[in-house]
């Protein structure tokens, strides 16, 4: 297990405080500063866990990534490839070889197949794969559909990219998937692409095949393109299989799947991932990542290809680790009276907590001035996230008991 991103923090806000910071500036940024960018908040993630900085006693939910260091083979790749001298650029859409085992792999999972050629490109984590993708689809006022809550970044990359955010909110009884019916709703003329992420971050939430169906249905009659966030498909846990749209029948022309390694190989730091797409969809992402990025770092793309090539095994034994403790740590909170869906798959528990007459920050704060439990609000992943808090249980199993003896105690004092 590794030390938490929480304590690297720490010891980089400590260095800058030791510095003198700049005098007041004398001209007036925010007339400098791009409209949609400065449309777009902080992520509230962050800013809440500016709080938690300097707190040892603190227990963290918060921040998702996993808790193991990346399996010790894939880091020797990565050791090995420096080792050889390996510290050039590589080819702008990655290495061939590594482009090769993405195909291999992503044909095996995902039963799509990809000319490793021509319709892969890596990128720097799903991040950059996301941002590209956007970039080369969107033209200004174009609208980009998704389901909330969801990942942080969506929004605010939607509108960087002078595209316009429509999110389409989901249930807890549902599962938190997108139900077309809803999806049917928020189709306009200007509607150009949907997001998708299952599982998703932060509700856990996955698709059953018959919503994704309906979904694809409704992609191809309004002629959308589809980019779909795999990033968390190998944590699915109960035995079910995970479907991408891309492998439904008339969804790969118009799918950009976006994978990476930072969640099933345990690889955040190594800023790897990767777009699948049409050729011509990968030659325009190609052209931004090119001039905005030029590739993605070879040490890491050698660590990848072996991760690839031998990393199933340890990536098995992550993942049933992770089933373990979302088995035990939903069913405590349930039992404390947090009313939590089973989520199929990532490694978030979203539970309800609406009924302590709350809000989702004040419950939050509480959380961790009275306890010590650091989670995230569920308004951080957009308005539909309100009532609900995020709690990452990729955390020491025992640390995760505490943390569930330690909201037990706070929402005894809730009444
Ligand atoms: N997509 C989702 C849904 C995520 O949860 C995250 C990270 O938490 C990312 C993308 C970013 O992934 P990467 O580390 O590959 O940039």
């Amino acid at each position: 297990m590794k030390g938490n991103s929480v304590q690297v923090e720490r010891s980089e806000s400590a260095t800058l405080a030791a510095h003198p910071q700049p005098d007041t500036p004398v001209m007036d940024y925010s007339q400098r500063i791009a409209r949609q960018v400065a449309a777009v908040p902080r992520s509230g993630i962050r800013d809440f866990f500016e709080l938690v900085l300097g707190r040892d006693d603190v227990i963290s939910l918060g921040v998702g990534e996993p808790d193991f260091a990346t399996p010790w083979n894939i880091r020797q790749a990565a050791i090995q490839s420096l080792e050889r001298g390996q510290t050039s650029y590589t080819s702008n859409l990655g290495l061939l070889s590594l482009r090769k085992e993405i195909a291999n792999y992503v044909g095996g999972f995902f039963d799509v197949e990809y000319d490793p050629a021509s319709e892969v490109l890596v990128t720097v984590g799903v991040s950059e794969a996301l941002d590209v993708s956007l970039r080369a689809l969107l033209n200004p006022g174009d609208e980009v559909i998704y389901h909330e809550p969801c990942y942080v970044s969506y929004s605010p990359s939607v509108v960087m990219a002078h595209g316009v955010a429509v999110p389409v909110a989901t249930r807890q009884r549902d599962n938190f998937s997108l139900k077309p019916d809803e999806l049917a709703k928020a189709i306009t003329p200007r509607s150009r692409v949907l997001l998708l992420n299952f599982p998703t971050n932060p509700t856990g939430g996955v698709a059953s095949k018959e919503d994704l169906e309906g979904i694809a249905k409704l992609c191809i009659e309004h002629d959308l393109i589809c980019i779909t966030d795999e990033i968390y498909s190998e944590l699915r846990y109960d035995d079910e299989k995970h479907i991408s749209i891309a492998s439904l029948p008339g969804m790969r022309e118009r799918t950009i799947l976006l994978h990476g390694f930072s969640k099933a190989f345990a690889m955040t730091g190594f800023r790897l991932g990767y777009a699948c797409a049409p050729a011509p969809l990968v030659e325009a992402m190609m052209k931004i990542h090119q001039y905005s990025m030029l590739c993605a770092p070879i040490t890491s793309q050698a660590a990848a290809v072996e991760a690839l090539q031998n990393g199933k095994e340890p990536m098995e034994q992550m993942r049933e680790s992770y089933h373990e403790r979302r088995d035990f740590f939903v069913r405590r909170l349930n039992e404390i009276g947090m009313d939590c869906h089973v989520p199929g798959g990532a490694f978030y528990a979203f539970p309800d907590i609406r009924k302590f007459g709350l809000s989702s920050q004040d419950f939050a704060m509480g959380l961790l001035e009275s306890q010590g439990v650091a989670a995230v609000p569920g308004n951080a992943f957009g308005p539909s996230g309100e009532g609900f808090l995020r709690c990452c249980y990729a955390t020491a199993f025992d640390q995760l008991q505490e943390a569930a003896d330690r909201i037990e105690k706070y929402v005894a004092t809730l009444g």
